[in-house]
């Protein structure tokens, strides 16, 4: 199974790592040789499938389907694809009976395909009947997100909650307690906004909200653990849709549990939007060592790409040094300086490059997900951006003499002229030339 962004770790990078920060970081077991670099907050490790999240294993990127579970074949394509562009979990909906009875079968189709994301199950309302009634499901997911507020009220909310957390530990599966801020336990909200009341603590409704989510999350824990799964099997998220109040919750969050966390701005929305705010409130998160698996929730536009959040976290990743995934390119925003398209048509086709070669490349090369390129669009900034890369082109600016120097490693290799189209084959030609020389051969590789 090839993967764009994929796991790349092999497991002969497997090492040990010591951090010790005021008592709140641990010694942690990395498989990613960056992880040194980062100190991450505590947490228990646990198994989704084979992939591990929290107890100091790189940070996991998945994603959602949107498509109908009840429909294999779209279900089977689209998993497919989120999958290869490297998401290492991928979640189903599981909301109706034929969407249940769906689940092994997709799942075999996978596994005949080659593809072994795990796949997480999305419960809401009925999942304590599902599970039951479609054993074959159960044992097919690799994990079950319940969401607490969406599983009953009164005590029937905690037997239901119980039983799937039952079914979860005779399957020896990991669950999610997935709280989210659009569907919070009421009564527990209701409760705090009455002793707020009561006791006059002149708390905001924002932060009664906030403080719910956390209670929620550590209530709904407790109950996992009575049901008789271990700590290594329960997962947390606490979602909301505004970064701040992100922002807030994980790190009351992470302070009260060592469980791992799963991240993510709930309903982010489309493109830009979407993609910054969830950048803003995760990227700060994952600066302080907050988060073991993350998921970018976009909205895509109607036909559009699903594989977009995934393209989003694993940027998110590598722009904060926590993973690689991919060569990155520096390229000047242009300006005055360079009318002139072509450096932009450059830099677009690089890009464009990379994303084609990756699945080919990653198959084959130590290390090439740590490669830095430039494509530059004048005197000003282009040589020093071109000699910090591994590879850089600096273009000519408007009034420059029309040669395009190259940089390898910081010392100019050999100046390129020409239309576009000659400069695109012959820039490409140097990357190939250089990954060939650079990264030593892969033997074994493992894709998580
Ligand atoms: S490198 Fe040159 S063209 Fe690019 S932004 Fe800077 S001054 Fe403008």
């Amino acid at each position: 199974m090839l993967s764009l962004y994929g796991c790349t770790h092999t497991i002969s990078r497997k090492g040990r790592n010591t951090l010790e920060l005021g008592g709140m970081f641990t010694q942690i077991e990395g498989f990613d040789a960056t992880a040194s670099r980062h100190p991450r907050r505590k947490t228990y490790g646990v198994k989704v499938g084979h992939v591990r999240v929290g107890g100091g294993a790189p940070i996991v990127v998945q994603s959602m389907t949107n498509t109908d579970t009840a429909d294999i074949g779209t279900t089977l394509k689209q998993t497919l694809e989120l999958a290869e562009a490297g998401s290492e979990i991928v979640r189903w909906t599981v909301n109706v009976p034929e969407a249940a009875a769906a689940v092994p079968e997709i799942k075999k189709q996978m596994l005949d395909a080659g593809c072994i994301a795990p796949i997480i199950g999305d419960f809401h309302y009925n999942g304590h009947v599902l599970l039951t009634k479609y054993p074959e499901c159960a044992k097919g997911l690799d994990k079950y997100r319940i969401n607490p507020g969406n599983v009953g009220a009164g005590q029937r909310r905690d037997e239901q909650f119980s039983t799937i957390c039952k079914i979860a530990r005779d399957n020896g599966k990991p669950v999610r307690i997935g709280v989210n801020g659009g569907s919070l336990n009421q009564e527990l909200v209701m409760r705090k906004m009455q002793e707020n009341t009561d006791k006059n603590l002149g708390k905001e409704s924002e932060e009664i909200i906030n403080d719910c989510m956390v209670i929620s999350a550590l209530e709904s824990t407790e109950l996992a653990l009575e049901s008789g799964l271990r700590h290594d099997q329960i997962i947390i998220s606490c979602k909301t849709s505004r970064p701040r109040d992100l922002i807030t919750v994980y790190r009351d969050l992470s302070a009260k549990t060592e469980q791992p966390l799963h991240l993510g701005l709930t309903e982010a929305g489309m493109g830009m939007k979407g993609q910054i705010w969830s950048a803003a409130s995760l990227g700060i998160l994952l600066y302080e060592g907050i988060g073991d698996t993350i998921r970018i929730s976009l909205t895509p536009k109607p036909g559009g790409d699903r594989r977009e959040e995934v393209y989003a976290a694993c940027e998110l990743l590598q722009a904060l040094g926590l993973r690689s995934f991919a060569p990155s390119v520096t390229a000047c925003p242009g300006c005055g300086r360079t009318t002139s398209t072509t450096f932009q048509e450059l830099a677009e086709s690089v890009q464009g490059y990379i994303r084609d070669m990756m699945p080919i490349w990653k198959t084959q090369y130590e290390g090439v997900e740590e490669m830095t390129l430039a494509v530059m669009g004048c005197i000003v900034n282009g040589p020093g951006e071109s000699k910090a890369a591994n590879i850089g082109i600096s273009l000519p600016g408007t009034g420059e003499a029309p040669r395009c120097p190259v940089y390898i490693d910081g010392q100019k290799d050999v100046t390129l002229e020409g239309t576009y189209d000659e400069l695109a084959v012959a820039f490409q030609a140097l990357v190939d030339n250089y990954i060939a020389k650079k990264y030593p051969r892969k033997t074994v590789s493992v894709s998580a």
